[in-house]
């Protein structure tokens, strides 16, 4: 992506020889050699998860996978979510079913396959969170050993995950950008695979499988937007690269506009979108926001992030912690699905982007929920009560349910 270098498979593990840990790579395939494996009536005998689409992964027909089902998440269409944000149209990509919770299972189930098919003795990866649960859940269903690290200040749910999955955890005291170089020290120095993101470069390839799936799931067309939230830049570039894949298989015509939702206090790709900075050479920012797993000063994946929201016609827009909050309990009570911060601000960005005219009232969008809510509980929790949202309490008697029902039936009016 830095230099233009080619390499053949094998040739090297991770990055450019040359450009070093900067030097991100992007994986090519034989397009036209690929596109018989995504005619319909292939795709109808394949699997229902993401490895329906090996043909356009680094694996072989025979390389095993591990056996938790990552992939092909429910699309729910949701009329009253479109009716909120103003739009025709609102699909929800629930990817919070992921087995560990996140759309991370889909990087972290490609890393695991790929260490088993490089015979390593273990993986390792930093993260601010969900990349780690994910490496942890897919290594403990292999029985493969996994060393994390991540900052002291992940939220516990997150280091729980860890744990319990048997995980050798390492709490950096400091930030994921600090998290992560140590990390690329220890592998380096041990030869465990690595599964940085945007270190190793087919993170990108297992998360591209989202748009193969929301093609798939529209009927082998795509909508007018994709709404995701960015941190690293990952998930976005890889949104991208897939639908740049299907158009050069000819499988589509035109690419859905990608919307990239930042924190306000985690904004580095809005700047540099905004400013027209080069983001190979502009330097970190301060990065600070209640959704943790969007906290990136330097986001490892930038040049693949602005590459996918220009190529697409799109944009990359803030939205604040108060709106990310607020957009938590909005969409579990309007769609029945329940994001941590990190994704409820996907929700909170298509808002923005429908009232900012970036999306248009008779488009279709369709909104990335990348986590869980019970990733986080602690955030839920604040912004159910900044939103008013209170239980009540009565004590086990008649008259007590007599006054709580007068309330009950005013509310449910
Ligand atoms: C990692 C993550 C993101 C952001 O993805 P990037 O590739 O870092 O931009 C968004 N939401 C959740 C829940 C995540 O775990």
């Amino acid at each position: 992506m830095v230099c233009g270098r080619r390499y053949s498979p094998g040739e090297v593990a991770y990055v450019c020889s040359e450009e070093g840990a900067e030097g991100v790579l992007d994986a090519r395939y034989d397009y036209a050699a690929a596109s018989p494996a995504f005619q319909a009536d292939e795709l109808a005998g394949g699997s229902a998860d993401m490895w329906r689409y090996r043909a356009l992964l680094p694996l072989a027909e025979s390389d095993p996978t591990p056996p938790l089902a990552v992939g092909m998440t429910p699309l729910y269409a949701s009329p009253r979510l479109a009716k909120l944000a103003g739009v025709a149209g609102v699909l929800l990509k629930d990817d919070s079913r992921q087995p560990t919770g996140s759309f991370k299972d889909r990087a972290s189930a490609l890393a695991v396959a790929l260490a088993m098919k490089a015979g390593a003795k273990a993986v390792t990866t930093a993260s601010t969170g969900n990349a780690a649960a994910a490496l942890a859940g897919m290594a403990a269903s292999v029985g493969m050993p996994c060393v994390i690290f991540v900052p002291a200040s992940a939220p516990k749910a997150k280091i729980t995950q860890l744990l319990a999955f048997g995980a050798r955890v390492v709490l950096v005291r400091g930030s994921y950008d600090q998290a992560f170089d140590l990390c690329l020290a220890a592998s380096e120095r041990t030869g465990w695979y690595n599964r940085n993101t945007a270190f190793n470069p087919f993170m990108t390839e297992g998360k591209k499988t989202v748009a193969f799936e929301i093609w798939e799931q529209c009927g082998r067309t795509v909508p007018d937007v994709v709404a995701v939230s960015v941190g690293d830049g990952c998930i976005i570039g890889a949104l991208g690269k897939g639908f740049r894949e299907l158009r050069a298989m000819g499988l589509i015509d035109r690419l859905p506009r990608l919307v990239g939702v930042q924190a306000e206090g985690s904004d580095y790709m809005t700047r540099a979108f905004e400013s027209g900075a080069d983001p190979l050479t502009m330097g970190p920012i301060t990065a600070s926001t209640v959704a943790d797993s969007l906290s990136a000063g330097l986001p490892r994946d930038r040049l693949k992030a602005m590459l996918a929201a220009r190529e697409s016609g799109g944009v990359f827009l803030r939205v604040s912690d108060a709106e990310i909050l607020a957009a938590i309990p909005e969409l579990a009570a309007h769609s029945g699905v329940f994001a941590e911060p990190a994704a409820a601000a996907a929700w909170a960005g298509l808002r923005r982007a429908a009232r900012q005219g970036i999306v248009r009232p008779e488009e279709t969008a369709c909104v990335l929920v990348t986590g869980t809510g019970l990733k986080d509980v602690d955030a839920a929790a604040r912004g159910c009560a900044e939103a008013g949202l209170a239980a009540m309490e009565i004590d086990p008697a008649p008259a007590a349910l007599d006054a709580s029902l007068t309330t009950l039936n005013r509310l449910i009016r």
